[in-house]
C-alpha cells in the first residue's frame, strides 16, 4: 500500500513553527538551485530514469476561496479542507502508477497545472534514504562527510526531513522499513517501491519549499546504500552534533588564519 509521509515539521510546536516556516521559505526555494520550474526539474529526473507525477500543491489563503476560515493557512489545491495529504497526492485522475519518465506526457501534464508538485516515484532508478533528525542539515551533512560517507544527492523534504538518495543491487525493500536511531533521537525510514519523494521546487502545506541540499547535478552516483546505512545509525544527539560542528568550524577558523 503507498503510503505519504508527511514533512516533519519541527517539535510539533503548532503555529509557530509554521510561521517559522514560512520567513525561511525564500531561502529555502533559493537552496534548491535557483528557480527552476516544477516542469524543468520533473524532466531532470525523467531523464535520469526516475517516473515523476504531478501533484497537488499548496494555495491560500483559503479565505479566498471559501470566505472564510483561517486565512493564514494554505491548503491543497484540490480543495478538500480535510485532504489527508495536502499537496502530497497526485492531480486527478492521475495516479502513482501513471508516474512516467515520458517527456511529452511530462511537457503536457505541466502545461496544465504549471505549479504543480512535482514527486518521484521509489522503484526501479531510485532508492532513497529518508532521515528525521532535528538538526541543521549542512550540520548532518558535514558530519557525514566526516565519517567518510561520499553524500550523493540529498533533499532537503520539509523541516528535520532529509531524503539521501542511495544505491544498491537489490534496490530498495519490498515494503517500507523504520528505524528508530537511538543515539540520536531521530529515526530513519526506507520507502519501498511505488511511494513518493517530493522533489524541488515543491512546497509543503506549511509554507516551506523542498530543496536541495546537494543537487544531483553535483553529486554524481549516488552512495552505496548499506554505507549510509551503518554511518547513519551512529549519528550523535542534536547537541553533540552541535558541539562537535562548532569545534570543527573553530579548527577551519585557525587554519585559514594561519595559525
Ligand atoms: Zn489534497
Amino acid at each position: 500500500m503507498t503510503r505519504v509521509r508527511w514533512p516533519v515539521v519541527g517539535g510539533g510546536e503548532g503555529d509557530g513553527e509554521v510561521s517559522k516556516s514560512r520567513r525561511t521559505a525564500t531561502f529555502d526555494h533559493v537552496g534548491a538551485g535557483g528557480r527552476i520550474t516544477p516542469l524543468e526539474s520533473a524532466m531532470r529526473y525523467a531523464l535520469r530514469g526516475v517516473r515523476v507525477v504531478p501533484l497537488h500543491f499548496p494555495i491560500g489563503p483559503p479565505s479566498l476561496i471559501d470566505g472564510g476560515g483561517d486565512s493564514g493557512r494554505l491548503v491543497c489545491s484540490c480543495l478538500e479542507l480535510d485532504c489527508q495529504a495536502p499537496g502530497l497526492h497526485p492531480l486527478e485522475p492521475l495516479e502513482i502508477d501513471n508516474a512516467t519518465c515520458d517527456p511529452v506526457q511530462l511537457a503536457r501534464w505541466f502545461a496544465q497545472v504549471p505549479r504543480a508538485n512535482v514527486a518521484a516515484v521509489v522503484g526501479a532508478g531510485l532508492e532513497v534514504v529518508e532521515l528525521h533528525y532535528a538538526a541543521p542539515p549542512a550540520q548532518l551533512a558535514a558530519w557525514l562527510s566526516a565519517q567518510g560517507v561520499r553524500l550523493g544527492p540529498v533533499i532537503v523534504a520539509g523541516r528535520g526531513c532529509l531524503d539521501l538518495i542511495v544505491f544498491s543491487e537489490a534496490g530498495p525493500p519490498a515494503e517500507v522499513e523504520q528505524l528508530d536511531l537511538w543515539r540520536s533521537g531521530g529515526s530513519l525510514f526506507r520507502p519501498g517501491p511505488g511511494e513518493l519523494v517530493v522533489l524541488p521546487p515543491s512546497r509543503f502545506i506549511d509554507g516551506s519549499y523542498a530543496s536541495w541540499l546537494v543537487p544531483w547535478e553535483q553529486a554524481g552516483m549516488p552512495p552505496d546504500r548499506d554505507q549510509v546505512l551503518a554511518t547513519v545509525a551512529g549519528i550523535p544527539a542534536p547537541d553533540r552534533l552541535a558541539a562537535w560542528d562548532v569545534t570543527r568550524q573553530d579548527g577551519q577558523g585557525v587554519r585559514a588564519c594561519g595559525q
